[in-house]
């Protein structure tokens, strides 16, 4: 993946598309796919907003079933089914526990009530995909880090993972594949419009702070919370926060859907390239969208809500990493700001405003292919192309033509044959589909590069190598919090960082003076 800037002022493109998340990425690779003249940009890195600080969950999301959201549901889980057909290694089954404790808000009947319909919505016939219930003892086998208190037994379901960030940048191959031009570091300054209508844009390359203009037919903002910085988009959205935080292993490799005893707000721990992923907060959002964080209180919330369920409760000083993103809800026609963040639909919109330009409102990475499919017909009618969607059916850029058992487990042999660790070589798989061909290339001709690169997390550095020459890194955060998410995983010392810096800084072409800025950029996340 190659950054060029500079080609995108030679030529008119069809469309714009503005925000590289997973609405971006979608709609970049559906246009492409379909012969459209793609220009995708992103001022950060891809991915590096929401779409990285998400669940990681493919899922219809049992619990807006009490809200009756019968239809987002019903899109979400077919959506589910479809992506784990096209994308194998991408996106995974993960089943999660739902313990009945006495004296809970829903009982066993309503959970099992709400269970039978979430399969049914699901239409998914396979035995792995369907609900159990387990007594408490066969439920504390499941989840023994539970308090078995008041334990009246559990039930089991399926949804599914995924490394979101991985997702866009598989995605945005993909589109760069079909002959899209996407350029991270790229800002959309300003609309350039003739009688009214809008037909290109101001783009400054964010590495340079060189500006150019941009011509294309039809422009399409996928931009996330930055569309509450701006008219007319602002009046139709409304933010809010969520927090998560990586905590110590407790889990095997299933999750757990709980419930906050201090609010009955649902929240999730779930198993994270080895951690616990605890989440989500989910509070209004009115700051600058620039800067999101984890504050002391979300902090408290839920390691409090955690608590309420744990043996051995956590602290403050078990905290591993944390990050923060904002959701976009469209905002409701008649405003009820006054519910709570987590009772409003998380359903998708796109408006047009009076220049033509499409703003995404909303949505779920889950449910991001179809809108996106819906964006693209929105602009091919705009065009005058009448040319089908394809990713509904279409195998992911790195998905493996074979059987997936049956690649995976060749592809895991050969790993072994090379020295990797099982569990680096499960999560390698998963991280680059068919692209691992090329890290076991590197590792044949040096089988040094097998080894992890921190003894704590499944990544080799055959891996870290592969990403900074192959992913299109501008920086040494792009590389360590998104293409692998070691900085949230682990605090690297000063030491391990520099090591790592040093080893990168040749395919990258750094001199000494970046590679220092660089190494500085990541203070942030390291341990002092
Ligand atoms: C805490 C939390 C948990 C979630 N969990 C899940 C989950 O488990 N499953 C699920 O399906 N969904 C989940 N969601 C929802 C999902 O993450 C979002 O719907 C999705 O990531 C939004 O993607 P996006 O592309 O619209 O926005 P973003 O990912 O925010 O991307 C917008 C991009 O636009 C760029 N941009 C902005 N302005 C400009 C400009 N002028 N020029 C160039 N680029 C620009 C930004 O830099 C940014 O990268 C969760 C959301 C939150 C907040």
């Amino acid at each position: 993946m190659k950054r060029d800037f500079a080609a995108l002022h030679h030529q008119p493109f069809d469309l714009l598309v503005c925000g590289g998340g997973i609405y971006g990425a979608w709609t970049a690779y559906d246009a492409a796919l379909r012969g459209l003249k793609v220009a995708f940009i992103e001022q950060n890195d891809w991915a590096s907003a929401t779409s990285s600080a998400s669940s990681k969950l493919i899922h219809g999301g049992l619990r807006y079933l009490e809200t009756y959201d019968f239809k987002l549901v019903g899109k979400s889980l077919k959506e589910r089914t479809l992506l784990l057909h096209n994308a194998p290694h991408r996106i995974w089954p993960l089943r999660f526990g739902v313990p009945v404790y006495a004296q809970q808000r829903l009982n066993r009947l309503q959970l099992k009530l709400g269970l039978t319909l979430y399969d049914f919505l699901a239409h998914d016939p396979e035995p792995r995909m369907q609900h159990r219930y387990f007594n408490p003892e066969q439920f504390t086998a499941h989840f023994p880090a539970l308090t078995e208190v008041a334990l009246k037994g559990g039930f089991t379901y399926a949804d599914a993972q995924t490394d979101d960030a991985r997702l866009v940048l598989e995605l945005t191959a993909g589109a760069l594949a079909a002959g899209a031009h996407c350029v991270n570091y790229c800002q959309l300054v300003r609309l350039l419009e003739t009688d009214g209508k809008a037909d290109g844009a101001i783009i400054r390359d964010q590495l340079t702070q060189t500006e150019h203009a941009i011509c294309a037919k039809q422009i399409v903002f996928t931009t996330g919370q930055w569309l509450a910085t701006e008219s007319p988009s602002r009046d139709w959205c409304r933010l809010a926060k969520g927090v998560h935080l990586l905590m110590p292993a407790v889990l095997n490799d299933e999750a757990l859907l709980l419930t906050a005893q201090s609010d009955g707000r649902v929240f999730f721990m779930i198993p994270w390239y080895g951690l616990t992923l605890l989440g989500t907060t989910d509070t209004d959002f009115k700051g600058n969208v620039d800067q999101v964080n984890a504050d002391d209180s979300d902090i408290d919330y839920l390691l409090a809500a955690a608590n309420g369920y744990l043996k051995t409760p956590w602290t403050k000083a078990d905290i591993v990493g944390r990050f923060a993103g904002v959701r976009v809800f469209k905002q409701p026609v008649k405003t009820t700001s006054a519910s709570s963040p987590s009772a409003v639909s998380r359903d998708w919109e796109l408006k047009t405003a009076a220049n033509g330009v499409h703003y995404a409102i909303g949505g779920k990475i889950t449910s991001s292919r179809q809108d996106a499919a819906c964006i693209v017909d929105t602009v091919c009618a705009q065009l005058g192309i009448k040319q089908p969607c394809a990713t509904q059916s279409k195998r992911f850029p790195w998905a493996p033509q074979d059987t997936f058992p049956a690649w995976f487990a060749a592809m895991q042999d050969h790993a072994a044959q090379l020295g990797i660790d099982a569990e680096s070589a499960k999560w390698l798989l998963r991280r680059h589909g068919t692209q691992a061909d090329g890290i076991f290339r590197r590792i044949e001709t040096d089988p040094d590069l097998a080894q992890r690169i921190v003894p704590a997390l499944p990544f080799i550095v055959a891996d870290l190598m592969h990403c900074a020459t192959n992913e299109m890194i501008a920086h040494l955060d792009d590389l360590l919090r998104r293409r692998l998410p070691l900085l949230i995983l682990t605090q690297l010392t000063q030491d391990q960082l520099q090591r790592i810096a040093l080893r990168v800084a040749a395919p990258l072409q750094w001199t000494d003076t970046r590679l220092h800025q660089e190494i500085e950029r990541c203070a942030p996340w390291i341990a002092h």
